[in-house]
């Protein structure tokens, strides 16, 4: 489905100063039957991936100092050879700083062997503003609904293809994201823009989001501040992620 006349209208209406648009989604919700997106052979970037001169470092591989657990206590992520893995049932990471609009690069891995299968195999996520998801899962050769797969926004946009790598192998998301922007009462002005590559490969191409991310709902914005932390999911399987930078994009 062609997206493009819509965040057409949403630039218009936002233009105008009277939006209220909202994106469509290509299927219901956690659709099994909403097809899926084409397999790419993608190749692994020569990694890690350098960051430019006015990047800000949020894991460089040597230690969790830029980084909190969700409920503000002291990150409890297994830092080891560089990268840091989730210690399942330690709960969420979040930056101790607040971010919006940014361009963010995010390396990450599937444990290898992979286990369980569908949502149960590698599962994690990257949540801008700690709301809204880019999904993170091992979806090499496992399939699952396609709002939930590796690069999905999770249960709105499945990605463009599945540019996916194999468990054990160091991926990438390049993110381009711009937060929603509300008025003083907390009326919504400008839906969340996201653009996502994997791997190098376009996979979200400008897409309006809906609302913050949801299981089972698609619930509409609510009023939040311009900065909020970057979290990383723990969904109890051990992830992989380093060499975490981003660029502010607001300055
Ligand atoms: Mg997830």
């Amino acid at each position: 489905m062609n997206r493009r006349p819509l965040r057409t209208v949403a630039f218009l209406l936002f233009a105008g100063g009277t939006l209220a648009a909202q994106s469509t989604p290509p299927c219901a919700q956690h659709a099994r039957d909403c097809p899926k997106p084409p397999v790419i052979n993608a190749v692994p970037l020569r990694e890690p991936v350098p960051p430019p001169s006015d990047a800000i470092v949020l894991f460089d591989g040597s230690n969790l100092d830029d980084w909190r657990s969700g409920d503000g206590s002291p990150a409890r992520w297994r830092v080891k050879n560089g990268y840091m893995e989730v210690v399942p049932g330690t709960g969420t990471l979040a930056t101790a700083r607040g971010f919006g609009d940014v361009q963010l690069h995010v390396e990450w891995a599937s444990p290898a062997p992979p286990k369980g299968e569908d949502q149960d195999r590698g599962n994690s996520g990257v949540f801008l503003m700690g709301r809204y998801e880019v999904q993170v899962l091992d979806s090499y050769g496992s399939l699952t609904y396609p709002d939930g797969q590796a690069g999905a926004l999770y249960g709105q946009f499945p990605p463009l293809v599945n540019a996916s790598l194999p468990p054990g192998v160091w991926q990438t998301y390049d993110i381009v994201f711009h937060r929603p922007r509300f008025d003083q009462d907390g009326k919504l002005l400008a839906p969340a823009v996201v653009t996502v590559f994997h791997n190098g490969v376009l996979i979200q191409d400008g897409v309006v989001l809906t609302g913050p991310t949801a299981h089972t709902t698609r619930p509409p914005y609510q009023a939040h501040p311009d900065r909020l932390p970057l979290t990383l999911q723990d969904h109890e399987h051990p992830v992989r992620y380093r060499n975490i930078w981003l660029r502010e994009l607001e300055r």
